[in-house]
């Protein structure tokens, strides 16, 4: 390991210090080779079946400019695509981003060189879309615009995607912390919609299909539409849930959810081809239902002035404008769905982040208040026995690495048992949070005193040598009378014994301190209470 640093060190020293390579100016550099993939766009079958829809592409008024002209369908959904001008017939896959120019959108194309004012038509075929609404776009123009176009749609379809990786990433990184397995449903959901986003924007065809979806794309259009449609809906139960719902209720929305959408998936999958049209409506009839359930409920918490639930409303929203626009007939919509679909998602995965950095939070508040009522005394308030050992292993830890002084201090109340006779045991507790009260006067940080059980207290004293110990705790007697007798309990004098132990070469561990101070205490008991005792040896 040693050996790889100090090589890596000399490459980047020498990298950076020694003259670069020189090149003529007249170099250059070939890079790929020559070609044995067989053109994606073919010629088509003499016996091929026609492609069920059919459109003619006719030429504007006065006839085709007499210069090339780029003609291409798309559609999201696959299936065949035959292109007919001028005698020439080509035939491709809808799915295959390969058999276009411009390859950010699935589609086919080629290029027509018509004569000046010719007037003939380019004939297209292709497979009708699965669902009704869903139309291809059929475009015509030069090259350069259409790749225009794509270049911009590969930006926002590539930056979903970009999105949804780095989130996922994110997720799983917070769960090793957490333990929470939200954020491994969160990075599943990230995942699954990478997938199916890539199979909605045809990037699982760029720059070759990397899915085996080639011949059944409708097939996976339809299953990982299914799959990611449920995965939000789960998602959306989840975020109008918040964590006031009964954690039952909301396991078993989500549990059904999450079934129900897994066996339709499964369903679309395997379903015989007949039936592909009438799942992808039934799915998206099923999304809308259930969307529009968690949307009322949404908006019934909101009513009922809940408003965790306003993220799940921000989250789901573009989905209904989605729906809105649709209705109305956008062209815009036609012309840029699935850019629309991608964006909602990504809007949804990140509003989805967002409240998950609030449960984060959430969870982290829960545990810290956790960590402090294990770590608490009910009664005085002070560390309890655990925090106050834990704490002496720190500055032990700390004081031996500095050589720094340490001292502790035992502290026990003389005579308790004979206070909570005579008081009754409720005037006994008081009398203990009077004692913690005039430690925590003695004391500089919030953990150094502690209370060890009963009537007994430790004292931390970091930075305190044997000598300056002793004082700190002849003072702590004093405010310990002034507590007790600020408690006006007749007849009550509040003293205690105290052993001062300070850390030695010889100290083991925090333990042999602690041993001696305990027996630095039973000393000043033996010798008659109310004194404070160093231990010697
Ligand atoms: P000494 O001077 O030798 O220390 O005698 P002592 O009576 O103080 O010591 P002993 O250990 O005999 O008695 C401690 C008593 O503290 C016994 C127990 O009932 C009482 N005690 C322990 N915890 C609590 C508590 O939380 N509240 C009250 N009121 N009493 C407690
Ligand atoms: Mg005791
Ligand atoms: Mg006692």
């Amino acid at each position: 390991m040693a050996l790889l640093a100090v090589l890596a060190i000399v490459v980047v020293v020498v990298g950076f210090t020694g003259r670069a390579a020189r090149w003529p100016a007249d170099a250059y550099l070939v890079t790929g080779q020559a070609t044995t993939e067989p053109p994606q766009l073919r010629e088509c079958p003499a016996d091929a079946p026609l492609p069920g829809a059919r459109a003619e592409v006719r030429p504007p008024p006065g006839g085709w400019p007499g210069v090339p002209q780029a003609v291409s369908v798309f559609n999201v959904f696959g299936g065949e695509v035959r292109l007919e001008y001028a005698g020439r017939v080509l035939c491709g896959h809808m799915h295959d981003a390969r058999t276009r120019d411009s390859r950010f959108r699935a589609g086919v194309g080629m290029v027509i060189v018509p004569q000046a004012g010719s007037q003939e038509p380019v004939v297209a075929y292709w497979s009708p879309p699965l669902k009704p609404g869903w139309i291809p776009t059929i475009r015509v123009g030069a090259p350069s615009e259409v790749q225009h176009v794509d270049t911009l749609r590969l930006v926002v379809r590539t930056a979903c995607l970009a999105v949804a990786l780095v989130l996922a990433a994110t997720a799983l990184m917070a769960y090793p912390g957490s333990r929470d397995w939200t954020f491994l449903g969160y990075a599943l959901l990230c995942a699954l919609s990478v997938v199916w986003q890539g199979m909605l924007s045809g990037l699982v065809g760029y720059p070759e299909p990397w899915l085996p979806v080639v011949g059944h794309e409708q097939r996976w259009f339809v299953g990982l539409s299914c799959a990611g449609l449920g995965a939000m809906l789960c998602g959306m139960w989840l975020l109008v849930a918040g964590p006031g719902l009964d954690a039952l209720v909301r396991r078993r929305m989500v549990l059904a959810t999450f079934v129900s959408w897994l066996a339709a998936t499964v369903f679309a999958l395997l379903a015989p081809e007949a039936w592909l049209s009438s799942t992808a409506v039934g799915v998206e009839l099923a999304f809308r239902l259930v969307y529009l359930a968690i949307l009322g409920w949404a908006l019934q918490r909101l009513w009922h002035h809940q408003y965790g639930a306003i993220p799940a409303l921000a989250a789901m929203a573009p989905f209904a404008a989605i729906a809105v626009l649709e209705r109305a007939g956008s062209r815009l919509l036609l012309e840029y769905r699935v850019e629309a679909i991608q964006l909602s998602i990504t809007w949804f995965l990140a509003v989805s982040a967002y409240a998950l950095n609030l449960r984060l939070g959430r969870l982290r508040r829960q545990r810290d208040e956790m960590q402090q009522l294990a770590e608490t005394d009910s009664l005085t308030g002070l560390p309890n026995r655990r925090a106050g050992l834990r704490r002496l292993d720190e500055l032990f830890a700390r004081a031996r690495q500095h050589g720094a002084p340490l001292s502790v201090a035992f502290v026990d109340i003389d005579h308790f048992k004979s206070i909570n006779d005579e008081y009754g045991h409720e005037a006994g507790d008081r009398v203990l949070m009077a004692a913690a009260e005039a430690l925590r006067g003695a004391v500089r940080g919030p953990v150094e005193a502690a209370r060890m059980g009963g009537e007994e207290f430790l004292v931390l004293l970091p930075g305190v040598g044997a000598h300056a110990a002793v004082q700190r705790m002849e003072a702590l007697r004093g405010r310990l009378a002034a507590q007790g007798s600020g408690l006006r309990m007749d007849g009550l004098v509040l003293t205690a014994s105290i052993g001062v132990a300070s850390l030695q070469a010889g100290d083991a561990d925090a333990a042999a301190l602690l041993r001696r101070a305990d027996g630095a205490m039973y000393v000043a008991k033996r010798s008659g209470r109310d004194q404070v005792q160093l231990a010697t040896g």
